[in-house]
């Protein structure tokens, strides 16, 4: 059996645009090595740390939102992706777009029941231009103007820019100003091309998805940085992953939190090849080396919609000090055959008897307000 390798001390710093925080940084040597790891219960004790360090106040968070997917269309035949439908074709009858009326019936039902944003995201669809989106935010923010929009994924916002012949920095400033308040991470996948390329061609690259980050960072919005493992990547293109969004933080300061979540196989074609869904214990190393290697990053959290409700409650003892949102809608990893649920009241329940104290939190992470 490998031992864990040990970590050492803290200090807090400033990043040029945002602050941010740094610990002692993971060499790529220590991240390989607590991955091949047997030592799974010192490897969570050592992220837990980290996550004390951070967060001494014992408290977990939570947010309650919404995702409203507005297009299931998409160009871009992911071969990890059950969500999307071709725009031609048999299936394109299943495909849909959402019009603007049935957008903010939902956003009106995410406010009355206490929600405080919403997380937007579609598939790709070259009718949908710039004007479409401008519309669409301003709508929303006249209506309903104290909802968070935390929408559209590096991916879209690159394809809105190549519909609508603008550039990147100008589709995110135009939808900035017409309400988009920060973007998901989603789209990161495994941020290194040899994956990419193997399992969605299409999709953007992974100087692409920086590209948009440092671009919203740069224009004073905050951004996520997702991963989804578990597509026989090897070890080192995991940690390439990490190191690519460390470097950007570092630079940039901007990302507010890392989420990590497995590839579900049902459904989709990737799936179809024979694919072995992660298990918990890759999960959990995953998330405890996230935990440490991207100790400029504030909050990693632990997922319960592809891991359910017991492994994310472990998740908390392995560097994990958010739970992500009581959902009111979520579509995506529903049509990969994964459905798990929850209340309010039960995640409340699992971080207590976890040891912590729950919280609902905004998308930015603050509390003050909410409890
Ligand atoms: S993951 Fe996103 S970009 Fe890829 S096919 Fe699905 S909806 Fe389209």
């Amino acid at each position: 059996m490998q031992p864990a390798p040990a970590r050492v001390a803290a200090n807090w710093t400033r990043g040029p645009i945002f602050p941010t925080i740094k610990l002692m940084p993971l060499t790529r040597q220590q991240a390989l090595d607590y991955f091949r790891s047997d030592d799974l219960i010192g490897l969570g004790m050592e992220a837990d740390a980290v996550r004390k360090r951070l967060h001494p106040e014992g408290v977990v968070t939570y947010i309650i939102d919404r995702n409203i997917n507005y297009t299931n269309f998409c160009t871009e035949y992911c071969t990890f992706c059950a969500f999307y439908r071709p725009l031609k074709g048999k299936q394109s009858s299943e495909g849909y777009i959402l019009d603007f009326e049935t957008i903010y019936a939902k956003i009106a039902e995410t406010l009355e029941m206490g929600g405080t944003g919403v997380l937007m995201q579609g598939g790709l669809h070259p009718d949908l231009k710039i004007d479409w989106f401008e519309r669409l935010l301003r709508g929303i923010k006249q209506r309903f103007p104290s909802i968070w929009l935390h929408c559209f994924s590096a991916s879209e916002i690159l394809a809105i820019a190549e519909y609508s012949d603008l550039s990147v920095r100008d589709t995110i400033q135009r939808l900035r100003d017409a309400g988009l308040d920060s973007i998901p991470g989603g789209g990161a996948e495994i941020l290194d091309d040899e994956v990419r390329h193997r399992i969605a061609r299409l999709k953007c690259s992974t100087a692409d998805w920086v590209l948009v980050h440092r671009t919203a960072h740069q224009l004073g919005m905050r951004t996520t940085a997702t991963m989804m493992f578990g597509v026989d990547e090897t070890l080192d293109q995991r940690v390439n992953h990490f190191d690519v969004i460390r470097r950007l933080q570092e630079e940039t300061g901007g990302f507010t939190a890392f989420i990590p979540w497995s590839f579900q196989p049902k459904n989709t074609a990737l799936g179809g090849r024979g694919w072995d869904e992660a298990t918990a214990v890759d999960y959990l190393k995953v998330l405890a080396i996230s935990r440490l290697y991207l100790d400029n990053i504030e909050n990693v959290q632990s997922s319960w919609v592809t891991q359910g409700l017991k492994v994310l409650q472990l998740g908390l003892r392995f560097g994990g000090n958010d739970v992500g949102s009581v959902m009111l809608e979520e579509n995506v990893v529903r049509a990969a055959g994964t459905s798990n649920c929850t209340t309010e009241e039960e995640l409340r329940r699992i971080i207590r008897d976890a040891g912590f104290v729950p919280r609902q939190r905004d998308t930015l992470y603050r509390t003050m307000f909410l409890n």
